[in-house]
């Protein structure tokens, strides 16, 4: 017998989910496409925020581990032109430490039993059965079936997704180009000097530099820019396998008039990646008509332009699943699904239209309306 849920995706969402379940007594198998906890992909420091991300750790037993990790002096964020002048600088030891994403994903999976996930089972379609329940369809050729519950939690791109709304996610016009500066670069000795701690950001011209200190004291840094959503897949426009003409191109085009400062984080960024900025359509009201024996979480619910909320709420909703799970019992699955939707969708729909608000303010024509908003909160310069 299948236990009663599959999660699909082993993320931030789908792992806090596994856990809290595992502490309940709830039994489920997570599957995820990645071959083994080792070939992951990490992606950067993400602030984890008291009343979301640290609450579903301290309910699944975790807020311990994580603080072993939780960085507060990288919790400061600066604001700059792209003259290099520094207009608002804040937050030292803010209650949102950051974590690499990668520390995170080891503290769930080494808090679930090995044999609760299956790796190297990348989804290919759901489809609903005879009896209306969902058959998984994965690319290594196996199936799945007899769950009460399927879960997608299979972040942007979900299959699961289709089984309960058409939505698809959309290029917002905006893409980031990542880059590494690590501890053996030699503009690291300059650049801990000039940024140190945190997170600094620049913005000019609708164009964005953002640098961020990671756990390990490595640098990553965002180039932020207004471009087509195939534009670096193109090599008549750069090729990021070739670092130096990525270098150049940047150089030469998108940010020649900015301040030397900014110029040398491109002269020495190194393992360019591009992240194009996607989100699902913004609407009144986010939802579907509820699905017997489907859900989603995080990303594949409600996947926004990055608002520094992402992974918060994505665990925000497996606490809130959880909690209705064992609250309506297995047997009431589909009322503790019910139950859920309905915070859910609101939470979701918000968080993607903050999104779009963000996006427009820090994609703007200058830094000045990202320091009023920061400002509005209280944010004083330090
Ligand atoms: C450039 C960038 C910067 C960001 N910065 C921040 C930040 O600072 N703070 C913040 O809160 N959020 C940030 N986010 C958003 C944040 O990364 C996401 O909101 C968060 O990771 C969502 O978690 P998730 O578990 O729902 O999805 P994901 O993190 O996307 O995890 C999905 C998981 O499912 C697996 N998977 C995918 N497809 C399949 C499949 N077909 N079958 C099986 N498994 C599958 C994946 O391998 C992955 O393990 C950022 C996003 C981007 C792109």
């Amino acid at each position: 017998m299948p236990p009663p849920i599959a999660i699909i995706g082993g993320g931030p969402c789908g792992l806090t989910l596994a856990r809290l379940l595992d502490c309940k007594g709830i039994d489920y198998l997570v599957h995820e496409r990645d071959e083994s906890e080792q070939s992951t992909h990490t992606g950067g420091s993400l602030d984890i925020h008291p009343e979301t991300g640290q609450r579903a750790l301290r309910e699944a037993g975790l807020y311990d581990e994580f603080k072993k990790y939780a960085r507060y002096d990288d919790t400061v964020f600066t604001v700059a032109d792209k003259s290099g002048k520094k207009l608002l600088r804040i937050g030292q030891r803010r209650d949102a430490p950051e974590i690499d994403r990668r520390e995170l994903r080891k503290i769930l999976l080494h808090a679930i039993p090995r044999e609760k996930i299956k790796w190297g089972h990348a989804l290919k379609s759901a489809t609903l059965g005879e009896d209306g329940r969902p058959v998984l369809h994965f690319t290594n050729g196996t199936t799945a079936s007899g769950f009460k519950l399927v879960v997608g939690a299979d972040g942007a791109w979900s299959k699961v997704r289709l089984l309960v709304s058409p939505e698809t996610p959309h290029y917002t016009g905006r893409s980031y180009l990542e880059s590494r500066i690590t501890l053996e670069n030699p503009h690291y000795p300059t650049l801990t000097a000039q940024a140190g701690a945190g997170t600094s950001m620049a913005i000019s011209a609708h164009k964005i530099i953002l640098t961020q200190r990671q756990g390990d004291s490595s640098y990553r840094t965002y180039f932020g820019l207004p471009v087509p959503e195939k534009y670096f897949q193109d090599k008549a426009n750069i090729d990021l396998q070739d670092p130096q003409k990525t270098r150049d191109v940047l150089l030469s085009t998108h940010f020649a008039d900015w301040a030397e400062v900014h110029k040398d984080l491109i002269r020495h960024a190194t393992d360019f990646r591009a992240w194009p900025l996607y989100s699902l359509p913004e609407a009144e009201h986010l939802g579907w008509k509820s699905v017997s024996g489907v859900t989603l979480a995080g990303d594949a619910a409600h996947l926004a332009v990055p608002n520094g909320e992402g992974v918060n709420l994505a665990m925000k909703d497996s606490l809130e699943l959880a909690t209705k799970i064992a609250k309506c019992g297995v047997e009431n699955i589909d009322q503790a699904v019910r139950e859920y939707e309905e915070d859910m969708f609101p939470r979701g729909a918000k968080t993607i239209r903050e999104g779009n608000v963000m996006a427009e303010i820090m994609f703007s024509e200058g830094p000045e309306p990202l320091v009023e908003l920061m400002t509005s909160f209280g944010a004083g310069s330090e």
